[in-house]
């Protein structure tokens, strides 16, 4: 998907992999909302839970837009609640859920939400750092420290997932806000991305591949590369700060421009002191002054 000028330039694609027959991954990339979702449930309704959970939250997006984090968090109840109620209309589709991370631009400002084992990374100063806790067996261990990341026992049940949208009657969203510095940039994921490419792997395509939509497609060929087991969702997000705000990529060419506009004021005005001097020394005023003085001396 090509990238939009104004808010953020994003790089997006879904890959079914090599071993699954149905993609049941979505993403939605509608600058300044992106998010990734990864359905679950027999008879294809994984397929049908992300579809929904993506198009509730376009659906939103022009109250998302101004309600800020309460207004994401009411966004994937509602998704909830859609999930939920397709479910009870369809018993084929009964038990479906998806997983969805999600990336809200608020002016200097991303919102996180997610619900899951989808994630979102930022990189920083070349840095990548997993902004998201899955909400697995496993990763809830790992979040208590009663497990080590990389525990080989764990392998078997990193999918297992505790939190997903549609599966239960209340849901609960894990929030965060975080302030955006020049060049963050963002990755949201499905597992399918992190369960075949290692971070430190992923960090080294985010760094070297510039264009979005170039890095998206290589982390997807990395994943399929690596046997590509899972449904693979890719969201890549160079966010555009707004002029003034803090560490802004605008804001040196803003000193510049008043730097010119100031520079330009001073030499007007150096220009017309000395057409002023120069005119009233053709006519004569500035001779009277000493004379004047001279004259109050006694
Ligand atoms: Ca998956």
């Amino acid at each position: 998907m090509p990238g939009n000028g104004r808010l953020a330039a994003v790089g997006a694609n879904t890959d079914t992999g090599r071993v699954r027959e149905q993609n049941e991954d979505a993403f939605l990339a509608m600058p300044p909302l992106f998010a990734v979702a990864d359905g679950v449930g027999g008879h294809a309704a994984g397929e049908v839970a992300s579809q929904l959970a993506v198009r509730h939250l376009a659906e939103s997006l022009p109250t998302l837009s101004t309600g800020g984090v309460d207004g994401l968090r009411d966004a994937l109840i509602g998704a909830h609640q859609a999930i939920r109620a397709r479910a009870e209309r369809e018993p084929a589709a009964s038990g479906m859920g998806t997983t969805c991370a999600i990336l809200l631009l608020e002016g200097a400002k991303a919102h996180i939400a997610h619900v899951g084992d989808s994630r979102v990374y930022r990189l920083r100063s070349g840095v990548l750092e997993q902004l998201t806790q899955d909400h697995t067996l496993v990763g809830e261990m790992v979040t208590q420290g009663l497990l080590d990341a990389d525990d080989p026992r764990a392998d078997g049940s990193r999918s297992v997932l505790t939190r997903a949208l549609g599966a239960g009657p209340s849901i609960e969203v894990d929030m965060a806000t975080v302030e955006l510095l020049a060049k963050d940039r963002f990755l949201l994921c499905s597992d399918g991305l992190v369960g075949m490419v290692p971070d430190n792997a992923i960090a080294a395509t985010l760094l070297g591949v510039s264009n979005p939509q170039e890095a998206a497609d290589s982390l997807i060929a990395a994943a399929n590369a690596a046997g590509g087991e899972d449904n693979i969702t890719v969201v890549v997000v160079d966010p555009m700060l707004p002029a003034g705000s803090g560490g802004s990529r605008a804001r040196p060419r803003g000193r510049g421009v008043r730097r010119l506009l100031l520079s330009l004021l001073l030499t007007l005005l150096f220009v017309a002191i000395v057409a002023l001097a120069l005119g009233w020394s053709e006519a004569g005023h500035l001779a009277p002054v000493p004379s004047a003085r001279q004259s109050q001396q006694p």
